[in-house]
Order: structure tokens, then sequence, then C-alpha cells
């Protein structure tokens, strides 16, 4: 069971203290962890990898459900607590920085199809942009995120909050807002409220790099036209003019008034898929 007393004694067993550079704010509410998980659908046929296991709130029952738990952590300081959560009970835990881990790494049978993360919050889009490029076959994502981010993944285009975590996710998959956290549901407590969303993947599509940095490119000079945007990216004017008259768009247009499905169809016409 654990609660913020069961986290503080699990810490002072190990020796352990949280690192608020690494993001680490320790799950301590038991009903929150098993909504977590009844998210997730975990059974014996799941492959899951879990980002940040931290001391293994999420990973303890999941490991025991899927039939593959791989978790990638990037402070090694975890490692004896980890060893009797995650390995002691068949999974495997790569310490790594998730930014810099490559598929690669994974064995065939490992490949996830579920992704779960109470994200560390300092690197919480990089992440969920590498977790999209890294495997384009999953069926589902559940993330812990703070509300100020899952305002940036629902924004609808137009408004403030619209960018390149909106457009991706949008089109990704089935999004879904599940339920707010508070701040005492963590130890240390986070600054903010929290929020548990799941994106349900869509089978099929482009979901590699060069498509993700097109987005985050299309935004990088918000104030920008599209066009002055993309460009200082080492996309064509000239092409970049003509995609949009190809979709029935001014060539003065900003990212921000463009539809997720607009940024699709500009990419295909820059990539001379356009009538496919
Ligand atoms: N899953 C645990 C829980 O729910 O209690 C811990 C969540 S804590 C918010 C975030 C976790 O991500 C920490 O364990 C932290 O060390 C880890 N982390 C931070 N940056 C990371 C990175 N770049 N790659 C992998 N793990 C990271």
């Amino acid at each position: 069971m654990m609660n913020k007393q069961e986290v503080l004694s699990i810490l002072e067993q190990y020796g352990l203290s949280a690192t608020k550079s690494l993001g680490q704010n320790f799950l301590c509410n038991e009903d929150v962890i098993e909504r977590i998980l009844d998210l997730a659908e975990i059974s014996d046929q799941t492959h899951v990898l879990e980002i940040g296991p931290g001391i293994g709130a999420l990973s303890e029952n999941a490991v025991k459900s899927a039939k593959k738990y791989v978790a990638v952590e990037i402070d090694t300081t975890f490692q004896p607590r980890l060893e009797a959560v995650i390995e002691a009970s068949g999974g495997r835990v790569i310490y790594k920085d998730y930014l810099a881990f490559d598929t690669s790494e994974l064995e065939e049978s490992e490949m996830p199809e579920v992704v779960i993360s109470n994200l560390p919050y300092y690197v919480m889009t990089p992440i969920m942009l590498k977790v999209m490029a890294d495997f384009p076959n999953l069926r589902k994502m559940v993330y812990m995120v703070e509300e100020e981010a899952e305002a940036r993944i629902f924004a609808k285009a137009g408004t403030k909050q619209y960018g390149p975590l909106s457009v991706l996710t949008d089109l990704r998959g089935k999004k879904s807002k599940c339920f707010t956290v508070d701040r005492g549901s963590f130890v240390p407590s986070p600054n903010t409220t929290s929020s548990v969303i799941t994106i349900e993947c869509e089978q099929g599509g482009r979901w590699d790099k060069e498509w993700i940095r097109f987005v985050e490119s299309a935004f990088a000079l918000r104030r920008k036209t599209l066009v002055n945007s993309l460009s200082s990216s080492g996309f064509k004017k000239e092409d970049v003019t003509a995609a949009l008259a190809g979709i029935g768009k001014p060539a003065n247009v900003r990212a921000e008034q463009l539809e997720p499905t607009d940024f699709v169809e500009i990419y295909d016409f820059l990539n001379g898929k356009d009538g496919e």
C-alpha cells in the first residue's frame, strides 16, 4: 500500500531522497496508482514501457500483471530499490536518460504496446514527442502531466497554448483527460495540480523524427508566418507558399491558425506526396 508513510520509509530504508532537478515527485496515493493502472489495461499479454519508475509506485503491480515490463530511469541511485521491485518480478530496468535512449536497446519481444509515465515535468514535452517517434505501433499512452501541460495538449487552433504538442497528440489518436490529482498525492508536493491523460493510438501514419521536427519547426517562430518559420529551418519559402496555396490557405498564415490535419497536408506536399 503506497501512502506517504510508506514512501518516506522506502526512501529512508534505501538512503534515498527526491532530486528536484530530476522532477522527482513520488506518488503516495494508492487510489491514484490503481486508477492509472486501470487506464493502462495491462494484462498478461501486454508489453509495457515505463519512463521514470522512481521508487516503483506504478511499477510494483504493473510488472506483475504484464507479459513484458521494461523501465527507463535516469537516476542510478534507485537501482537497489528497483532490483527488488521490478527485476525480482521479471522486469528490466535500463538506467539512462530517456532522451538518449535508443529503441535498439530493446529486444524485439520488449517493444511496448503501452507506455506509462508519471512524467518528470522539466522534460515532459521532449519525452512525449520522443515516445511518438520511437514507438509508431503503440496502442496506448497513459501519462501524469502538470495542469499547465494538459492545457497545451488539449489546446485548440487559434489559442495561445496551441503548439506542437497539441497538433501531434491530436493526430496520434484519441486523447482523453481522465482525472486531476492534487499536490498532496506526491512526496514531495509539486507546485501545481497534476492530471492523468491517455492517448489511444491510431495505427498507421508517419511517426518519425522528421515529421515531429517539421511540426516543431512550424511553431519555432510563433509570431512569424509559417513560411518564415519553416524557411528558418531549411524549407524553401516558395515550396511552403505553394503548399499553402494547395490547401487554400493564405501565404501569411501562422502555424497557430492551422488545424492539425493542415500540417499533414503541408508536410505531404513538401515531401512530394501530394495527390498520391
Ligand atoms: N514513477 C514514480 C512515481 O510515480 O512515483 C516517479 C515519478 S517522478 C515524477 C519522475 C521520474 O522520472 C523520477 O524517477 C526521475 O528520476 C525520472 N526521470 C527524470 N528525468 C528522466 C529522464 N530524462 N529519463 C528517464 N527518467 C527520468
